[in-house]
């Protein structure tokens, strides 16, 4: 009797997280077939150009669509595949889809039209010995020169001893290291002087608050500062009003990514909306 309430009790405070942990066992299952069926797929976003609107890049980004769950945030899967292991497999299928793509840009318009391709890479991909080899490898494999590629990676991430032997070999092949959500990890002044990346991405929680406010108005004008006599790019990351724009400019911001120049979409409308020579030149015009 005591020992059947006892149960139900369990079973009373125990649902919600019970619930949550079969989720969580069911989407990590349907992430593995998912990945072992190569059915996860690559948007594509802009990142323009201030000076003249034209495309200088595109970002690579992870969609997977569950037939139960529907189209599942990559913020949930991602993080389901770092801590299964399942990532290492999935990075290369987003890589490999993302540089093979790139490198049909570069061989139907030319290097000078066609963009750069940035793909993400979570910490744990960088750690293993083999990762360099491997992106070197599909780089050979679809014929992508090493500096069309950039890897966006996190600040501790960029500062992570481990990941040290692979971001050399992979800068020493060519390939731009650039370090995304710039301003809200933990990288300091002292790993930046010891390894300086080739790209800065300014988290959005600073171009959102962009004219009004005068600290994250000072703080895009300082990374700007750093950036430049280092050689390295500055995108701005999610770019949604002409207002921000405006400022960035005024700024002296090389690149913009976000919404206002466009979401993240298939690799046929890029071609369609920004590669096609009239499309490009009208847009060139209005810019
Ligand atoms: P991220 O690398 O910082 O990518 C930018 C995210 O901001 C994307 O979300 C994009 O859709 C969103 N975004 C772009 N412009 C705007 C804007 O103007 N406003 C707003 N509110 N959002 C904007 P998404 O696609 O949901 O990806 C989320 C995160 O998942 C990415 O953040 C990245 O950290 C991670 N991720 C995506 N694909 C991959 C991948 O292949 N590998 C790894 N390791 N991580 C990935
Ligand atoms: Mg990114
Ligand atoms: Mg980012
Ligand atoms: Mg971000």
């Amino acid at each position: 009797r005591a020992k059947q309430n006892g149960r139900q009790r369990y079973e009373v405070f125990s649902e919600p997280l019970r619930r949550q942990a079969w989720d969580q066992l069911g989407l990590r299952a349907a992430l593995r077939r998912a990945v072992a069926a190569g059915a996860v797929t690559v948007d594509y976003q802009p990142i323009v150009r201030v000076a003249d609107g034209h495309l200088a890049a595109v970002e690579a980004l992870a969609r997977w669509r569950d037939a139960d769950r529907g189209q599942v945030p990559p913020a949930e899967f991602i993080a389901a595949a770092e801590e299964t292991g399942l990532i290492h497999e999935l990075g290369m299928q987003v890589l490999e889809q993302a540089c093979r793509q790139c490198a049909a840009w570069h061989r139907s318009f030319g290097p000078s039209a066609a963009p750069r391709v940035a793909v993400n890479v979570s910490t744990r991909q960088l750690l293993p010995d083999a990762f360099a080899d491997r992106v070197l490898d599909v780089l050979d494999r679809v014929g992508l020169p090493a500096d069309v590629l950039e890897l966006e990676m996190t600040e501790s991430c960029a500062v992570e001893p481990g990941a040290r032997p692979a971001l050399q070999a992979l800068s020493a092949a060519g390939v731009r290291i650039a370090v995304d959500d710039f301003g809200t990890g933990y990288s300091s002044f002292a790993a930046l002087r010891e390894r300086t990346p080739h790209a800065f991405k300014l988290d959005r929680s600073f171009i959102a608050r962009l004219p009004e406010d005068r600290p994250a108005d000072a703080i895009v004008s300082a990374v700007l500062a750093l950036a430049e006599p280092l050689g390295a790019t500055v995108t701005a990351e999610g770019v949604e009003t002409e207002e921000q724009l405006h400022r960035l400019r005024e700024l002296g911001c090389g690149q913009v990514q976000g919404f206002l120049l466009g979401r993240p979409t298939s690799a046929a409308e890029i071609e369609r909306d920004w590669l096609r020579p009239p499309r490009s030149l009208a847009r060139a015009q209005e810019w």
